[in-house]
């Protein structure tokens, strides 16, 4: 499981990293908000540990813009204030959950097994930026709103969301989605994922299907720099 650590205090943060490790988490720090959300944002972490006053952006304010982009990770709010009006902001921000400074070890892991074991619970949907995809009831959403996929779409985008990033080659597809033998000669697999890109694509500036010339499709907001010339 790997956890984004964003703490700016290098002692802390290094104790917690410390700690986790030792757990069997995996982790990355990061030292200010800015960052923190863009790491955030990669969909390559289970639960994200955030303290409120970081520099360049502050914890609330990264909770409160992922949230507003569908992001939906986990997000334990780490905060030096006590306050209940801070609290309860952060939850109705979407905190799942939150620790006052100082805490015991003790009580972040049982805070962490937590949120994890709620989050499992509901975990019937898949995100990556603002594109979720509910797999019980096989409905896709792009920024909040529907997008109408038939059966055969909707396979080959769970199937993308499960590979975030990776590219994938039209053979795969084909053997995964269709389920036979890749016949060279058939452009099937183009003409989906070509129809699936323009439904999830279509009114987003941010394109999220990418093409990688000779090798295949995959997920991403940004394109790979090919290695070829
Ligand atoms: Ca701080």
């Amino acid at each position: 499981m790997r956890i984004l650590i964003v703490e700016d205090e290098q002692k802390v943060a290094r104790f917690l990293k410390k700690g986790l490790e030792a757990e069997g988490y995996d982790i990355e720090v990061a030292h200010d908000g800015e960052l923190g959300e863009q790491l955030a944002r990669t969909g390559s972490f289970d639960l994200v540990l955030l303290d409120v006053l970081l520099p360049k952006k502050d914890g609330f304010t990264v909770l409160h813009d992922l949230r507003k982009n569908s992001i939906r990770i986990p997000i334990v709010m780490l905060t030096a204030r006590s306050t209940t009006e801070d609290i309860v902001g952060g939850l109705d921000e979407g905190a799942d959950d939150y620790l006052t400074k100082p805490f015991s070890f003790e009580e972040l892991l049982a805070r962490i097994r937590s949120v994890v074991r709620r989050n499992r619970q509901i975990k019937t949907q898949l995100h990556f930026l603002d594109l979720s995809l509910d797999t019980v009831a096989h409905k896709a959403h792009r920024n909040g709103k529907q997008i109408d996929l038939t059966t055969r779409e909707y396979a080959l985008l769970e199937y993308f969301m499960h590979s975030q990033g990776k590219i994938i080659s039209r053979q795969e597809l084909a053997k995964e989605i269709w389920g036979y033998d890749f016949d060279p000669g058939t452009n099937v697999v183009d003409v989906y994922v070509n129809h699936l890109r323009k439904k999830v694509d279509a009114d987003s500036k941010v394109k999220l299907f990418q093409t990688e010339r000779g090798k295949g499709y995959y997920l991403s907001d940004t394109k790979l720099t090919s290695k070829n010339p």
